[in-house]
């Protein structure tokens, strides 16, 4: 008998790899559909492009600030024939990128378009109120596994959150400066490919666990903390409530 999955993955999970998940029907074709919160089913691939889309938008942002910042720091140094060649190189290369960069938002939108106008729309957009929102556990240990800034102290993927962008803003990519001299190089060409080509294959194989797991982080807000309330706070509530009694009782008066 074919998996289901259903009891593979957390109970409190919103989404779930349907019924038969990867395996071929004669009359079907292949089914890959997600199941959310138990009654609604999306194909997979609104998920799988979304992501990738996000990556690549990401990836240019972070590929823009490492040029810009580059640029400031040659502009600040004294005249001299190479300097001035590799900044006429780097503002080159910044706009290609800023050209790149455009495309990629076209295609997010585009892919953020695909998610029908419904409860997981909602939820999506519910959770990008909040800059900070890819600040989650799943996200950052996603990060320390790749080897990003989450693995070391220097703040890279929180200081994103506040910074001037509103889209694009996350983990770190290939294109992350901070991880590039950390790393002592700069990915090829192909190499950034390969690692676009591998999160691909991930989101869209035959095992749903991947897909599920980055559908989860980018769609369902994650449990709210329970803040325990320190006594001050407690008094200093009932001393509020009571003062707004008084003024009730001096008003009907
Ligand atoms: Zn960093
Ligand atoms: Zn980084
Ligand atoms: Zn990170």
């Amino acid at each position: 008998m074919s998996p289901t999955y259903n009891h593979m993955y957390e109970a409190r999970q919103k989404f779930k790899p349907k019924r038969w998940y990867g395996e071929s029907d004669a009359n079907y074709g292949i089914f890959r559909g997600l199941i959310y919160n138990n009654n609604l089913i999306f194909e997979r691939d609104i998920f799988a492009d979304l992501i990738i889309a996000e990556y690549k938008f990401r990836q240019t942002l972070q590929q823009k600030e490492t040029l810009e910042r580059n640029i400031r720091a040659l502009e600040k140094l004294p005249e001299n024939d190479e300097d001035e060649k590799r900044l006429e190189l780097c503002h080159k290369e910044l706009e290609t990128v800023k050209r790149n960069h455009s495309q990629n938002e076209q295609k997010m939108f585009a892919d953020e378009s695909m998610i029908p106008p419904g409860p997981l729309k909602r939820d999506y957009d519910a959770m990008r109120q909040d800059p900070t929102w890819y600040l989650r556990k799943e996200l950052i240990e996603d990060c320390v596994s790749r080897g990003g800034c989450c693995a070391r102290g220097c703040d890279c993927c929180k200081n994103r959150a506040v910074a001037y962008y509103k889209r694009g803003v996350g983990h770190c990519t290939a294109d992350c400066g901070c991880c590039a001299s950390e790393r002592g190089f700069e990915y090829t060409v192909g190499e950034k490919q390969q690692t676009v080509d591998q999160l691909d294959k991930m989101l869209r194989s035959r095992n749903p666990s991947y897909v599920v797991k980055m559908a989860e982080a980018y769609f369902v807000k994650p449990p709210e903390k329970k803040v325990q309330k320190v006594p001050e706070q407690i008094q200093k509530e009932q001393k509020d409530k009571s003062q707004k009694k008084k003024v009730w009782w001096k008003q009907l008066v």
